[in-house]
This record gives structure tokens, sequence and C-alpha cells, in this order.
């Protein structure tokens, strides 16, 4: 059977990591979180101690090894050798990772390497512009999103598991603010192209989501 490029795309919080996760494993699929290879970028600015400015994010884009590997089904991410699959999770990353991903070059070098491993398929790929800019051509494109409320919920559980006490206000504004800079970015901004298949996840369960995406596959 032809291995297709199934591109999910939607708004901070949207779920787009677990369902794409869940819907790569049960077709024998790759997982690319493109998301992720953005906060690895915005994680070495911060270890650098320079300013968060415009040059220096292109500086330092321009220098960095991104690489995606699999440790027994996982997905682990490293920047110029050093794993930091956990430490692109802090809040001080997610602060500053969409004023990294506005910027031209960042972007021009991240879209290669994500296309380069798409190119044989069998891949679900999630991000903001993997429709519209990424993967044109994707078998399958899916609009993931949810209520603000819901969104901040589920990730005010997640930073609660890993151990932070974050107000669900401030989680609130922290997406608002996010989903705004990428809604409104020059360069590649999150859109839902005509042909996604828009899936509002508010109240649906996980499997349900899951399932959902795997009829548009038949
Ligand atoms: O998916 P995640 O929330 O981890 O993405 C972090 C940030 O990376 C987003 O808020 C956005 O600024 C940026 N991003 C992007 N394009 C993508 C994926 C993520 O601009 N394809």
């Amino acid at each position: 059977m032809k291995k297709l490029v199934l591109a999910i795309d939607g708004p901070a919080g949207a779920g787009k990591s677990t369902i794409a996760k869940l819907v790569a494993e049960k077709l024998g699929y790759v997982y690319i979180d493109t998301g992720a290879m953005y906060r690895a970028v915005a994680w070495k600015v911060l270890q650098t101690g320079q300013p968060v400015t415009d040059e220096n994010i292109i500086q330092t884009a321009k220098d960095i090894d991104v690489r995606l590997r699999y440790e027994s089904g996982a997905l682990r991410v490293e920047a110029d050798g050093t794993d930091v699959t956990e430490s692109i999770r802090t809040p001080e990353v997610t602060g500053i990772v969409s004023q990294v991903a506005r910027l031209l070059p960042v972007r021009e070098k991240m879209v290669t390497l994500q296309r380069k491993m798409a190119e044989n398929g069998g891949v679900v790929m999630d991000g903001r512009d993997i429709a519209s800019k990424v993967l044109p051509g994707a078998d399958v494109k899916v609009f993931l999103t949810a209520s603000i409320e819901e969104r901040a919920t589920r990730r005010w559980r997640e930073m609660k598991d890993k151990g932070y006490d974050v107000s669900m206000e401030k989680l609130k504004e922290e997406i608002a603010a996010r989903d705004k800079m990428d809604t409104e970015r020059e360069v590649s901004p999150l859109v839902r192209v005509p042909e996604a298949e828009l899936l509002d996840t508010t109240g649906m369960t996980i499997d349900e989501v899951v399932a959902a995406v795997l009829a548009l596959c038949r």
C-alpha cells in the first residue's frame, strides 16, 4: 500500500503532537514534530547567553545542527549533539519560540530539513505551516483545534505532571499570545488551508480524535 504523508496543523495546545504520535504508531509511520525543531533553536539561543535579538537568533539557527532521532520508538531531539528533548519544553523556551520561528532564515533551514525527512512518505508531520508550506502535496491534511479553555487546561495538566506550578490564567495568556504571533507573522503564518479537514477536539477523547484522523486515511 502507498505510504501516505499526513500534515497536521493547528494552534498551541490543540493536541497535535499527542494525536500525530498515536496516528503514526497505528500506521507504522514516522512522527515528525516540527515545533520541537524551532524549540531546539530557541533553546540554543538561551544557552548562548546572548540577548534574544533577531541577529543572534539568525546566527544561532545558521550554526545549529538539529536532529530528530528515534529511540525505542520514542522521538528524541538533539541540538549540536546534546539531547534537548526535555529542556525544550521549559516555560523559558516556550516564551521565546514564536519570536525565533517568525524569522525567514530560521524557517528556510528548518523547512528544508523537514521536507527531506518526509521525502520517502510514511510520515505524520505536525506544526503550523505543514499543509500550507512544508508539504502542500500531503495526502491528508488536518487542522486540529479546540477552545482556548480546553487547550489551556490540557497544557496545565501537562505542566503539572512535569512539576511546574503555573496559573491557568497565565497559561491562557501565553497560549493566546503565541497563537497571535504565529497567526499574524508575515512568513508562513498558522493558517487552515481550505482543503484541510477541520477537527475541533473540544470534548473529544484522544481515541475519538485518532479514529477521526485514521478515517481520513482510508
Ligand atoms: O508545536 P509547538 O507548540 O511545540 O511549537 C512551538 C512554536 O514553534 C510555535 O508556537 C510556533 O511559533 C513555532 N512553529 C512554527 N512552525 C511549525 C511548528 C512550530 O512556527 N511548523
